[in-house]
């Protein structure tokens, strides 16, 4: 199968958007922005054996490619709009696009993100995608709002695809699928992010590890925070799992979570839990920022604690 057909495959599939006013099959795409919005672009790639593990199903690399792009957007609390996708494939291979398109489409669909164009070569497995999203101007959240003595908050629950990499990486021991769909199907937690403008001070969504995130909000913020280790939420899946010690150096360090870590003023704990409710999503108070530099992490009786590494680093 030739470039061409592999693009009018992807074509086929793609859904439209009444502000497209041009998709797939010209030199660019045309993009029509609503007056009084800012646009929000993001882009990460996955590179097989690097982000996800070889062999790992095409439907399930197809989600995970467009959830971290989309993640990204909610971690601003942009609204997804449009993206494109370059993908550079080992060989013109039908069943494995039919597959990866599966998953890729399913979550565009579910928010309405249309697929406005792309590249298409040969080459290693690698997906790099990039989304664009819509936001009022003035109420991004962005990673230098937060101020010293807000709470820090962090959404869903921690360290269950670190969790579910752990396993896999670890010779006769099974990978528990609970833990295995949260690395596999990342879910974007755009809804909150959406909500937290106006109620949070600044966000990051956790992919690195919640240590090395909160750290960048901490230098663009020009502040410290403080963690406790025993508020970090956890799954029955990962405590069932994992010995104490080995559950929080996957809960604040492991990363690909892709949940939202955001720092709101006291005041707005009421809110909060309001959303939670709302959303059906647990929102769990895990500690505070302070003056200083860094994030500490403590047990329950005030000590300090460090994890063997910090957070995932490309070239670290
Ligand atoms: P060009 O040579 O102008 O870059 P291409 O042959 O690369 O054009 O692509 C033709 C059309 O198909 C363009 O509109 C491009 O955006 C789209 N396209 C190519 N690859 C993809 C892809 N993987 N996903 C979505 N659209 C794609
Ligand atoms: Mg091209």
């Amino acid at each position: 199968m030739a470039e061409f057909s592999l693009i009018e495959r992807i074509r086929r599939r793609a859904a439209a958007r009444e502000d497209v006013v041009l998709g797939i099959g010209d030199d660019a795409a045309l993009l029509r922005v609503p007056p009084g919005r800012e646009l929000a672009v993001a882009m990460d790639t996955l590179n097989a054996g690097v982000h996800f593990p070889d062999g790992t199903a095409a439907a399930d690399v197809g989600w995970k490619a467009l959830a971290v792009n989309l993640s990204d957007l909610a971690a601003m609390g942009a609204e997804p709009a449009w993206c494109t996708l370059s993908l550079s494939l080992p060989q013109a291979d039908a069943a494995w696009l039919d597959g990866f398109l599966d998953g890729f489409l399913e979550l565009a669909a579910a928010h309405r993100v249309a697929l406005v164009g792309g590249d298409t070569t040969r080459g290693p497995l690698s997906v790099c995608v990039t989304v664009h999203g819509l936001i009022e101007p003035g109420s991004a959240l962005r990673r230098d709002g937060a101020r010293v003595g807000d709470a820090v908050w962090v959404s869903g629950t921690l360290g269950d695809a670190a969790g579910a990499l752990r396993q896999w990486q670890q010779q006769g021991v099974g990978v528990d699928p609970a833990l295995r769909d949260r690395l596999d199907r990342p879910t974007p937690r755009v809804a909150l992010g959406r909500a937290l403008r106006g109620i949070a001070h600044a966000a990051i969504d956790v992919s690195d590890g919640l240590l090395a995130d909160l750290g960048h909000v901490c230098t663009a913020s020009g502040l410290a925070a403080e963690i406790e280790l025993d508020a970090l939420p956890c799954s029955a899946a990962l405590a069932a799992a994992f010995d104490r010690n080995t559950r929080r150096a996957l809960q604040a360090a492991g990363g690909d979570d892709y949940e939202l870590c955001f720092t709101a003023p006291a005041e707005a704990s009421a809110a909060i839990g309001a959303l939670a409710r709302a959303l059906a999503l647990p929102l769990a108070r895990i500690g505070r920022t302070v003056e200083g530099a860094g994030v500490r992490a403590l047990t329950a009786d005030g000590t300090p604690w460090q994890p063997a590494r910090a957070g995932y680093e490309h070239f670290g």
